[in-house]
């Protein structure tokens, strides 16, 4: 359990109000308000959460892990830069031009930092999923759906892989209250890495968690592909010649054909008199062979033989050996030409199939990637400073580093302070909500404290970060091993 909020809590009769969001609810003794985030403790205001500290000194896993200071703890106080205070659990204060919960300083490699730490309240706030799949998952801009409520879309496809854009104000604010609800549930579900299922509207179900294998329609996604069916070409050209006559690998947006791309070329193979459907496009890549699905090569087609025309009789010749595979090697055949021309199934060589193995071999791990993506606009500013556009100019300038829950974070370039953080580098649980509906979550402004001064930061609010670090309600842990640490050089900007 956290330490007395430092926002004002006002009695009334046994309650106490929470004035740390817009909802001001009043919190009878022992229960908490409506976001789970406080409560009224004995007729105090608490932040339920632990406040969470990143403290590089201990010994560092995979992940983010408490760390049980014990009955033998020295009493320690790590601060300068071992220490790191995230706003995960800090709290908010509201209306915004209060100061931020925390604002803290420590001597960083003989600089005087100061991190001024809050949980942001967003509306503004979404996610970006990137699904490892090749199938087809639905049409662009078609809607997202969670209990049959609209809380994003499909939006374009990236290299290998299907892309959501969920969440947002529209959702969160411009629809039905349903709507704003759920989109806010399925996002914070989704930021603390749990699963979510999604059913998107003329394509697939989806079930999706931060670091996980993507589920398309109850079955669990195993590999993305190894490149377009062209580049598959590209890749493996070399490794079929002399093995096989042809090679045709399938692809929903590129499919590959060896003897006409510019690979089979350089490699002197010859015309095999194939014809394709679809719309050919440069020599050897052709379009729109087929319909997206859940088939080869995220078509829809189940015999591969249906994106082949008639052989061309005066080019292809009986007993001609043609290889078709898909850009993920899940699926194979290998067929020879009777004296029809026509192509005939047979058992793929032994000295073939370890090009099929090493396209598989190639294909990476399918994942779900969940990016959060936030704008702290023009209000949460003010809890740094008095003059809100001097903080957005100093993070343009690279002066003042942005974090969320100490991990980096990418600020888009233009105007304002939007940001993108894999939820993944965030600690566990570290995002919440109000039921505005709004997303909570940490960031964190670390700049040199004459700069915080200049920006017209709330200098009166300073503290040393080892009197926040020694409170009871700080959770100290290693933090992750896999991402700069919020403090070091390196990881400025
Ligand atoms: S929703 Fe949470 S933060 Fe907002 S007033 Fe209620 S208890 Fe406080």
């Amino acid at each position: 359990m956290a330490e007395e909020s430092t926002i004002t809590a006002r009695a009334e009769d046994d309650k106490i109000r929470c004035d740390a969001c817009p909802v001001m609810c009043y919190i009878r003794p022992g229960l908490t308000g409506a976001c789970d985030r406080y409560a009224n403790r004995d007729g105090e205001l608490i932040r339920v959460d632990p406040h969470i500290v990143l403290d590089r000194t201990l010994a560092q896993g995979g992940k983010v892990v408490p760390f049980d200071r014990g009955g033998d703890w020295d009493g320690r106080l790590v601060a300068g830069g071992e220490a790191f205070v995230t706003a995960v659990g800090s709290g908010t204060t509201y209306p915004d031009y209060k100061p931020a919960p925390f604002i803290v300083s420590a001597e960083v490699n003989g600089v005087d930092m100061v991190t001024v730490v809050t949980e942001g309240i967003f509306s503004y706030a979404g996610a970006k999923v990137k699904i490892d799949t090749d199938r087809f998952i639905g049409p662009e801009q078609a809607a997202v759906r969670v209990d049959g409520e609209a809380v994003g879309h499909v939006t374009t496809s990236e290299y290998g892989s299907q892309m959501l854009s969920l969440g947002g104000v529209h959702h969160l604010t411009g629809g039905s209250k349903k709507e704003g609800r759920v989109t806010c549930e399925a996002l914070l579900e989704l930021c603390n890495g749990k699963a979510v299922e999604l059913a998107i509207d003329g394509g697939a179900t989806l079930v999706v968690q931060a670091g996980k294998a993507p589920i398309v329609n109850g079955a669990a996604e195993a590999r993305m592909r190894v490149g377009c069916g062209s580049a598959t070409i590209g890749m493996f050209a070399k490794q079929w010649h002399g093995k096989v006559d042809e090679v045709v690998v399938v692809d929903d947006h590129i499919t590959g054909v060896l003897s006409e791309h510019q690979a089979g070329k350089l490699l002197g193979i010859r015309d095999t008199g194939i014809r394709m459907k679809g719309r050919r496009s440069t020599p050897g890549r052709y379009f729109q062979v087929a319909e997206p699905g859940l088939g080869w090569g995220g078509t829809n087609i189940s015999d591969p033989l249906s994106i082949l025309g008639a052989f061309d009789a005066k080019l292809a010749w009986p007993g001609l050996r043609l290889l078709l595979v898909s850009t993920t090697g899940e699926h194979y055949g290998y067929y020879v030409l009777d004296e029809h021309l026509v192509p005939v199934e047979t058992e793929v060589p032994a000295d073939l199939y370890p090009s099929v193995e090493r396209i598989r071999e190639n294909c990476e791990p399918a994942l779900s990637s969940v990016l959060f993506m936030a704008g702290a606009g023009g209000s949460l500013r003010a809890g740094v400073t008095e003059n809100p556009v001097r903080l957005t100019r100093s993070v343009k300038d690279s002066i003042t580093r942005v974090t969320c829950g100490g991990a980096p974070v990418y600020v888009w370039p233009g105007g304002g302070i939007t940001f993108m953080v894999d939820v993944t580098h965030v600690p566990e649980n570290g995002f919440g909500y109000v039921p505005t509906p709004a997303l909570v979550a940490p960031i964190e402004f670390t700049l040199p404290l004459a700069a915080y001064e200049a920006l017209g930061g709330h200098m009166d609010h300073v503290r040393p970060a080892a009197s926040v670090i020694e409170r009871e309600a700080v959770r100290e842990m290693a933090p992750f091993s896999d991402i700069p640490w919020p403090l070091s050089a390196r990881s400025q900007g």
